[in-house]
């Protein structure tokens, strides 16, 4: 048997997709679209193509973007001045603030000075605990999560009563993945596992996984043997193993051993082309659901 690819290339495009749809809606009912803006500090090359992608689709789907490019010896009370001045700015819904930052500013304190009602990284400890509580309390999912979570859903995957594995426990992907999935309502509802380095049999948690989403950035972790034979896995991580020779571009690969793991799983994500263009796609709608809560 081979897996049908989950493939989060044509899933994202058919979600800013939609997300365009009620952009021009929104502008033909009030006048307004979106508004966001991205801060970067200094001028690390990782940062700036991750920039740039944002605030390219945040363009192409017509978004009022702002790029807010700082230099890297900005002081921390100055940057905090300028949180403070987007916090205020009725025309901005999401506020992005691009990460690593230098040494010097604790990336903590910034994070946590994002009005967290514009926090559309969804990183700020109010909307970390609104996902905990759940239901109508969230404001928004943190962004790769929510990606995994569309690309379950949107796979046909069925998730109510299904066993879910999570392998990682970081703040970003795992511990709020599995916690969506505990959640009551459509998309959730499954009995959840997390497993991690403290975590004595990995692969006989892996083994009763209806879907197992893997996110320790351990290339080929998860062996084909661990797969249950038409389950669901998502890989979400992402390895540099060298450089292709011809083109200089890394080598990705995931989590998971994806050549034959793909024999045996019923529904399985790339990398790349998987989990990837999803995050960026669900940091656009959040900034969209922003704008629609602030009319
Ligand atoms: P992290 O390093 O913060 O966390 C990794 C987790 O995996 C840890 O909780 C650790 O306990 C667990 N782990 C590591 N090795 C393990 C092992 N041998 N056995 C069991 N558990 C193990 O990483 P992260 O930020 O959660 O990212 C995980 C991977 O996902 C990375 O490859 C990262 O690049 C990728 N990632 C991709 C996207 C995306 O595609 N958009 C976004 C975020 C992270």
């Amino acid at each position: 048997m081979t897996a049908e690819l989950i493939s989060g290339t044509e899933i994202s495009k058919a979600i800013l997709e939609e997300i365009k749809q009620e952009v021009n809606e929104m502008k033909d009912k009030t006048g307004k679209v979106p508004g966001l803006v991205t801060i970067l500090v200094g001028e690390n090359p990782a940062s700036i193509s991750y920039v740039t992608l944002k605030v390219r689709t945040a363009l192409n789907l017509g978004f009022n973007e702002i790029q807010d490019n700082q230099p890297e010896d900005i002081s921390q009370e100055d940057l905090l001045a300028l949180i403070d001045k987007y916090n205020n700015d009725p025309e901005i819904n999401g506020i992005l603030v691009q990460l690593p930052l230098p040494k010097h500013i604790d990336d903590k304190k910034v994070l946590n000075a994002i009005d967290p009602d514009k926090d559309v990284d969804a990183f700020h400890p109010v909307n970390v605990g609104r996902l905990m509580i759940g239901g109508d309390e969230v404001r928004f999912l943190p962004c790769t999560p929510a990606g995994i979570q569309e690309l379950i859903v949107r796979s046909g995957t069925e998730t109510k009563g299904a066993e879910v594995v999570v392998v990682g426990r970081s703040n970003i992907v795992g511990k709020p993945i599995a916690m969506m999935m505990a959640q009551k309502g459509v998309g959730a509802n499954s009995t959840v596992t997390i497993v991690h380095t403290g975590t004595q049999d990995l692969a006989t948690h892996c083994k009763r996984a209806d879907i197992l989403v893997v996110a320790a950035g351990v290339p080929n972790l998860v062996k084909p043997e661990w797969i249950k034979p038409g389950s669901t896995v998502i890989d979400v991580g992402v390895n540099r193993i060298g450089k292709n020779e011809k083109t200089g571009k890394a080598i990705l690969r995931g989590d998971v051993d994806f050549a034959k793991a793909k024999e045996i799983a019923g529904k399985i994500t790339p990398v790349p082309g998987g989990v990837g263009p999803m995050t960026i796609c669900m940091l656009m709608r959040n900034t969209l659901r922003s704008a629609q809560r602030s009319m």
